[in-house]
């Protein structure tokens, strides 16, 4: 197997693997969005809201907002409390805010942390306040994942593709360009009177380019023996980040594989 790592490890990120079924890139895909925990408030304690939003949507939003941090908290499945809340399964953010003025926006940034856990981006609006109106409340953090429920999906993209295939006939191809202003993501292009593909892997297998040869020069499949997987983080941990734990996750589960195995080899 062939790895390689198309752009940098920011929030967005590319991976290759060239000799290698889909199906095992879609196993880390899956393990990234079910399985890595990361922190999202559970609980909001509202002890004001004079706002126009219900508490119960007001919480919604808080819940939604991605958090960074966590070092340090467990599962509270894992926690001595047994999931009542504790200090080691539980991070606090409190907002206490007074509008000044009509039309005054909350921004996620003003959950003001209390523990090891933060919002990730200071910009997402809460709530729109008028003057006087006010919000005084507590969130408290856990950590979770995907498969409890979507707001500890760390990814907002999460995609497995073959490789694309554009095959050009040469003999053909008569130069008029149609298809490179059919292409959506304009990855052809005539140079030195040659017909040539810019990025293949931006190529999202719509065929328009073939479509709309006059000729018939263009023709457009896939290689299933390559695949990219694609990741965005939401910004709780950056892709890199969610591509070692998604490999630790499986290395632990085949591990306990290999631990049975061999015991069982033993016993008989
Ligand atoms: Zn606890």
């Amino acid at each position: 197997m062939d790895v390689e790592v198309l752009g940098n490890f920011g929030a967005r990120f590319r991976l290759i693997a060239r000799g290698v079924d889909p199906s095992f890139m879609n196993a880390i895909r899956r393990t990234v969005m079910a399985e890595v925990a990361i922190p999202a408030v559970d609980k909001v304690y509202i002890a004001e809201n004079s706002g126009v939003l219900y508490d119960e949507i007001l919480a919604h939003r808080i819940g939604l907002v991605p958090l960074k941090g966590g070092e340090g908290l467990i599962h509270p499945s894992e926690c001595d409390c047994e999931g009542k809340g504790c200090p080691r399964c539980e991070a606090i953010l409190s907002l206490e805010v007074e509008a000044p003025e009509d039309n005054y926006t909350v921004y996620s940034g003003r959950l003001k942390p209390e523990g090891s856990v933060f919002v990730a981006n200071n910009d997402i609006p809460l709530a729109v306040l008028n003057k006087g109106q006010k919000i005084a409340l507590e969130a408290h953090a856990r950590l979770g994942t995907g498969k409890e429920h979507a707001k500890w999906q760390p990814v907002s993209e999460a995609v497995v593709k073959y490789e694309p295939l554009i095959k050009i006939d040469t003999s053909k191809c008569s130069l008029s360009a149609n298809c490179v202003q059919a292409c959506p993501k304009r990855i052809l292009v005539v140079e030195s009177n040659t017909l040539k593909v810019t990025s293949i892997w931006d190529c999202t297998l719509c065929n328009e380019c073939a479509e709309s040869c006059p000729n018939g020069a263009i023709s457009v499949s896939y290689n299933p023996a390559n695949a990219m997987l694609v990741l965005e983080s939401e910004g709780s941990l950056t892709a890199q980040e969610l591509i070692l734990a998604a490999c630790d996750t499986l290395k632990n589960r085949f591990e306990s594989i290999r631990i049975a195995l061999e015991n069982t080899k033993e016993a008989s």
